[in-house]
């Protein structure tokens, strides 16, 4: 498989890198942060693996697992999160 024809992207969580295809994009929209199904709005998005955007709402209450969202986003919290 030749690199650089699907664009790849890192789980913000557990940092695998894999097609962004296979990844959950989320993004900020009207203020929230929400989860972009079909990847095409605009702006900063943070790419979680499937594994991980299960256990990501639970993990929101974690600072580090928070920070690493806003970091993704460039957005400082808080910030409600709707999906
Ligand atoms: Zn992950």
């Amino acid at each position: 498989l030749k690199k650089g024809h699907i664009p790849e992207r890192t789980c913000i969580l557990c940092r695998k890198k894999t097609s962004k295809w296979e990844l959950f994009r989320l993004c900020v929209k009207d203020g929230k942060v929400v989860l972009d199904k079909k990847q095409t709005l605009g702006g900063r998005g943070a790419y979680l693996c499937e594994k991980c955007i299960k256990e990501f709402k639970k993990k929101l209450n974690n600072k580090k697992v928070r920070s690493k969202l806003f970091y993704a986003l460039r957005i400082k919290g808080p910030v409600e999160v709707d999906f």
